[in-house]
């Protein structure tokens, strides 16, 4: 990709009223618009990392055996009030809306409810189980703060999956599983090392959720966390009996700021029971299917990537969700020479960002490198030429090395 050609161009200024590190970094960037508060637009560059993080997850998703679907943003009133969800004392985030034709509607937040609902149609005996399903769904939550750039949107883009299991063996086994593929999921991303396994509120069969929390100083959680054994608390159920049952001592934990990436809850049957999705087991009885939610927070990761990976310059994208791979930035006296290097590459299939453009002073190109954040910087210039070389640096070093031309082809970008 060309950089003369890109929608949009960098800004030296983020908007006035963003307090957030992320949101300053992606909009200077162009990667993202912001449209109000807690609503974001993806623009090319912002799409390209958003578009990598859903391939990591899918993959791993789909690995488990689970099959994509899209559900629909529109909700049902009558279905959530026969979970008593649809009032607002009990769900404070809903957006609704009334229908010209007469009646409520509401925006999905989650999509436990619906999702459930479907499978009675689908589901009959025990052999039409398990199924396991995921989407990428845009939610819609009225959020009373949203102040922290993509990781808390009023609109934003969750993974969620669900799994429906005929016996308690099965679904346990498929809950470890799928613990395990959002570790997976993380690593991938650039913050396994600091994204702990939380125990939290909100179980329903078991006593505990299961929450995702990255280390961050903008978090707007706090956990209670021993490194060493992994163990994390959230805070909201720390108590002497919690402690106990973990096997832990409060001393032996640390208090840090954390964001949630992932949740993941464990209902038993207890919500196929409520919703009526009853199936006929192997001894001929109607029993209600066993199910898991599994969410995470697809732009909210985006967001902690970048508050966990930047410096005063700008952003340094771990590489598998880097919107491009290389960074080609041509210099005065290098522009016959990265003009034919870039074709080079792009015949070789090499992901690059080509700065080719006449208007922008060498130094706005590199501090433009510097806050785009791709991983790997070739400068093509008349002083890298006199040595027959380019300049190769990497966003995480401060060192750069010349290597000749012929080279950077051979090169292994990774
Ligand atoms: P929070 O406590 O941060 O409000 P939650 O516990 O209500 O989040 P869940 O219902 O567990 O959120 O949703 C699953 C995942 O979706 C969360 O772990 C988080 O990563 C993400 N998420 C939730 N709310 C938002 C939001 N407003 N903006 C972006 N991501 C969100
Ligand atoms: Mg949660």
């Amino acid at each position: 990709m060309r950089q003369s050609f890109l929608f949009t161009a960098t800004r030296r200024e983020a908007p006035k009223d963003e307090e957030s590190t992320n949101a300053k970094l992606l909009i200077r960037g162009g990667f993202l618009h912001k449209e109000m508060a807690g609503a974001y637009a993806f623009l090319p560059l912002g799409l390209r990392v958003l578009e990598n993080i859903k391939r990591i997850i899918r993959e791993e998703m789909n690995a488990l055996g689970a099959q994509e679907i899209l559900m629909t943003t529109l909700q049902r009133k009558e279905l959530w009030e026969t979970t008593n969800r649809w009032d607002d004392k009990e769900v404070d985030v809903w957006f609704k809306s009334t229908l010209h034709a007469g009646g409520e509607v509401g925006f999905g937040w989650s999509h436990e409810e619906p999702i459930a609902d479907m499978l009675k149609s689908h589901v009959e005996s025990f052999r039409d189980l398990p199924v396991y399903v995921h989407q990428f769904q845009p939610k819609l939550r009225n959020e009373l703060r949203a102040k922290s750039g993509i990781m808390r949107g009023r609109e934003f883009l969750m993974n969620d999956m669900y799994s429906f299991d005929s016996s308690e063996e099965h679904h346990t086994a498929f809950y470890n599983q799928a613990i395990k593929a959002y570790e997976r999921v993380f690593e991938r991303a650039g913050i396994g090392e600091d994204t702990f396994m939380t125990f939290a509120s909100g179980g329903a069969f078991t006593k505990f959720s299961h929450e995702f929390q990255t280390i961050i100083d903008a978090g707007e959680d706090k956990i209670y966390l021993n490194h060493e054994k992994r163990i994390a608390i959230n805070e909201e159920v720390l108590n002497e009996v919690v402690l106990q049952e973990l096997g832990i001592r409060r001393d032996e934990l640390v208090e840090v700021k954390t964001a949630e990436v992932g949740n993941i809850f464990n209902f038993g049957t207890a919500k196929c029971e409520q919703l009526g999705l009853l199936f006929t087991n192997e001894a001929g009885k109607r029993v209600p299917a066993w199910l898991g939610s599994y969410g995470i927070g697809v732009t909210r990761l985006m967001g902690v990537i970048v508050e966990k990976h930047h410096d005063e310059k700008g952003i340094i994208w771990p590489s598998s969700v880097a919107p491009f791979r290389m960074h080609l930035v041509a210099l005065p006296g290098g522009e016959t020479i990265a003009e034919k290097l870039y074709g080079d590459l792009q015949s070789k299939g090499t992901d690059v960002l080509y700065d080719d453009r006449v208007s922008a002073s060498p130094g706005e190109k590199l501090m433009d490198a510097d806050l785009l954040g791709i991983p790997l910087r070739v400068v093509v210039s008349e002083r890298t030429l006199k040595e027959d070389g380019v300049e190769i640096k990497k966003r995480t070093e401060a060192d750069s090395q010349i290597i000749k031309i012929h080279d950077l082809l051979a090169y292994e970008v990774i």
